[in-house]
């Protein structure tokens, strides 16, 4: 891994010159929240508040997605929409959000060279180029630790920035990084192993200021036993059925299809659900497997912390705390876990 620096006061100049060669998108302010949009000048770009609201998963998993339309008549053709697969630099996701796409891969893109892949999932996929920021301070609810991850963990990114004051230090991870780099000016320099150990302490500060943990430990096989256990219905009344959790959350990709259709013009449309809403289990007979709150929180936590082990050998959950920032009745995930390990099944 090729590991750089580069003047922070260069950073404006960089990011000038890839995005003049790829569409570029960054965190930016949008109506008193953090998103990624598409940067048309550097200054945009605020790297101050660590996480945006909505998750950068929603570049590659659209929140509304056409999957095909048409126009009515006996001449009628069915159109499918062009997604652009010219190269893009997603610059400014933190270390969690880019493992999130790492759990979202399978589910849209199969484990198997053989497996079905989502056409529209997988070209964004390919176009994105991930550029991480080190969070050098986290959040109050960051507990990305608990998944022996780092809040400096360059391995699901092409490139990861740590600010190690005043340069930047760039590890460069993956071939398409390493292209990235050959295509821009020279304006880095070689890092020495002052900053490298420089970037390692910054590493360890960050990771001792994470102060919340989740005892994941033995947490998939403790959930095996306590399916029809009562601990349910005390861990979610409170919940009122929101969603919110589901739709900030970077790995939950529950989605309806919808036919829309006007006088002359029909189309199938891909939109985000979530399993904390009564219809989305909802049956044509009128039967709900799931007709409680009760069962749509316990579904929501086996999911992340059962069945995606099952199925994938990791947890559904990458620590980003987003669920636990935005709950409006305080419903805190670590503590349903940590009371997971408690209960007597
Ligand atoms: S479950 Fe909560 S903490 Fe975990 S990834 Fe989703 S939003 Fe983040
Ligand atoms: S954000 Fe909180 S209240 Fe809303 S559905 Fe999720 S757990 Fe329930």
């Amino acid at each position: 891994m090729e590991q750089l620096l580069l003047e922070k006061e260069k950073l404006s100049e960089l990011l000038k010159e890839i995005g003049s060669k790829y569409e570029l998108i960054g965190p930016k302010e949008e109506n008193g929240f953090l998103a990624f949009k598409k940067i048309e000048d550097p200054k945009e770009i605020n790297l101050d508040v660590l996480l945006s609201r909505v998750p950068p998963k929603s570049l590659i998993f659209q929140q509304t997605e056409t999957l095909f339309k048409y126009a009515k008549g006996k001449d009628s053709k069915v159109q499918t929409p062009q997604i652009d697969e010219s190269p893009r630099v997603i610059f400014g996701i933190r270390p969690c959000d880019a493992r999130g796409y790492d759990i979202l891969d399978p589910v849209f893109m199969g484990k198997k060279e053989d497996d079905y892949k989502d056409p529209f999932y997988t070209k964004r996929r390919n176009r994105s180029l991930l550029i991480g920021v080190s969070c050098n301070e986290p959040d109050t609810n960051c507990f990305c630790t608990s998944f022996d991850d780092s809040p400096a963990n360059p391995k699901h990114l092409d490139i990861l920035f740590t600010d190690i004051g005043d340069y930047y230090y760039i590890e460069v991870v993956t071939e398409k990084g390493q292209d990235l780099i050959k295509n821009v000016s020279k304006i880095f320099s070689k890092a020495t192993d002052k900053e490298t150990s420089l970037r390692k302490e910054t590493e360890n500060a960050a990771i001792n200021a994470i102060s919340r943990k989740m005892n994941t430990e033995g947490a998939a096989e403790k959930l095996n036993g306590l399916f029809n256990h009562e601990f349910w219905f005390e861990a979610a009344r409170g919940c009122i059925g929101c969603g919110i959790c589901t739709y900030l959350c970077p790995t939950c990709h529950c989605f309806d299809m919808q036919d829309e259709s006007t006088l002359k013009l029909g189309g199938k449309v891909r939109v985000w659900d979530s399993c904390m809403y009564p219809e989305y289990t909802h049956h044509a007979s009128g039967h709900n497997p799931r007709p409680s709150r009760m069962n749509r929180v316990r579904n929501r936590v086996y999911h992340k912390f059962n069945y995606f082990p099952k199925n994938d050998g990791i947890f559904g959950c990458t620590g980003c705390g987003r669920c636990i920032d935005y709950c409006p009745v305080n419903i805190d995930i670590i503590e349903i876990i940590d009371d997971v390990k408690e209960v007597k099944a």
